[in-house]
């Protein structure tokens, strides 16, 4: 869907989104100028309101689709894929707690509902039957992409990369999302304290940590002096981690604490 504004208007305001309202590629959610043009789909069925949020939102550099009714919304939320839906509370067709719950039966898609002011109810049911967010007519165009832009950063931050649940140090890797360590391509056996453990220094890895503050990020307890139970846990964990494969990763920093760092580079 072209922009409206022939785009003069996104170009000035908006240049991380401006290839979109140039290059019909970037319709399709094609990434433009390093960025993601975000996909919208508007349900409601007051065409007045629908054209001035389509408008409107394409200014802002969304792609927005709209649907009329309930039918086609649920049709094309379900087929299309979209990063996030505004829903309309009453649609001729299925409405919009009806195309929510059939929605949520495959797709996740964030949704804000829009419902009319004395319908608390709808408000309480939609976000019950899975709404994320809901706004009660009439309502300020600037309020809307406020909480756009909340619900697509959420959703964002809500899968986290691939790359931050995997860990390594020199040979050693761990998988966080699997909970496995691996060191040389073997397996260790380690119990759920020696993972969280491993976990805790591998993630601050070449910073020396005090027997405290391992205690507290560990054990969820503050470190009693007169207990080894921390010496105990890192000398199990060593005889895994380090005492097999002939090169240390854990060290001891006396008086200091222990450090996980690969001191052969
Ligand atoms: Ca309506």
């Amino acid at each position: 869907m072209a922009c409206p504004k022939a785009c003069a208007h996104c170009r000035n305001r908006c240049p991380t989104r401006r290839k979109e309202a140039d290059d019909s590629s970037d319709r399709l959610g094609a990434p433009a100028d390093g960025g993601t043009v975000m996909k919208l789909l508007i349900v409601e069925d007051e065409a007045k309101l629908a054209d001035y949020l389509r408008k409107g939102l394409a200014e802002e550099g969304y792609v927005v689709e709209v649907a009329g009714n309930g039918i086609d919304g649920l049709h094309m939320a379900t087929e299309g894929s979209h990063d996030l839906i505004v829903l309309d509370t009453m649609l001729p067709g299925i409405d919009g707690l009806g195309l929510l719950a059939a929605l949520r039966q495959s797709k996740q898609t964030p949704v804000i509902m829009l419902t009319a002011r004395h319908r608390v109810e709808d408000r309480v049911r939609g976000l019950k039957a899975g709404a994320d967010d809901y706004l009660v007519k009439p309502f300020a165009f600037s309020e809307l992409v406020a909480r756009i832009e909340v619900l697509l950063r959420r959703a964002a931050g809500a899968a986290p990369a691939p790359d931050a649940l995997l860990l390594s140090l020199g040979d050693l890797q761990v998988d966080l999302a699997r909970r496995r360590a691996v060191r040389a391509g073997q397996r260790l056996e380690l119990s759920a304290k020696e993972f969280q453990l491993l976990t805790l220094l591998i993630r601050r890895k070449g910073e020396v940590l005090s027997r405290t503050e391992i205690a507290e990020q560990v054990w969820d307890v503050n470190f009693d002096h007169g207990t080894n139970v921390i010496d105990v846990a890192i000398r199990r964990l060593r005889g895994k981690l380090d005492l097999p494969f002939g090169h240390t990763l854990l060290h001891t920093v006396r008086g200091m604490g222990y450090v996980l760092e690969d001191r052969s580079s």
